[in-house]
């Protein structure tokens, strides 16, 4: 009888752990995105549940075309020198977010370790 209610807490053990590592397995699949500028969050989009749309984020004056299309964002068009935004293209991982160092803007997936705080602009 002991041994029962044992192998009945080390199931449940096992599963309240299969289940906390499949939380923690597929939350990265994120689709929340923060649209930081100039070290301020200016936005934060979902873009699972986004409408397609075009917006421009501005910073002293420069411009960076965001375009949200099919469930993906990107960096359509900017005035920076260098265009890395938008040669990065579109927005695939949370390890490499878009980012545009002379208009001081980054496109990231939410919820990461780092974040806005970890922009020291
Ligand atoms: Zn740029």
């Amino acid at each position: 009888m002991k041994y029962k209610i044992l192998t009945f807490i080390c199931v449940i053990l096992a599963l309240a752990g299969a289940l906390g590592s499949y939380f923690v397995l597929t939350s990265p699949e994120k689709t929340r995105v923060n649209i930081i500028s100039d070290g301020k969050l200016v936005r934060t989009i979902d873009l699972s549940n986004h409408s397609d749309e075009q917006f421009d984020i501005r910073y002293r004056g420069r411009t960076n075309t965001i375009e949200v299309k099919d469930g993906k964002i990107r960096v359509k068009e900017a005035d920076c020198r260098d265009h890395t935004c938008v040669k990065t293209g579109w927005l695939r991982s949370s390890a490499m977010p878009i980012v545009c160092l002379p208009n001081h803007l980054v496109i990231e997936f939410a919820g990461e370790e780092g974040g806005v705080d970890a922009l020291a602009w």
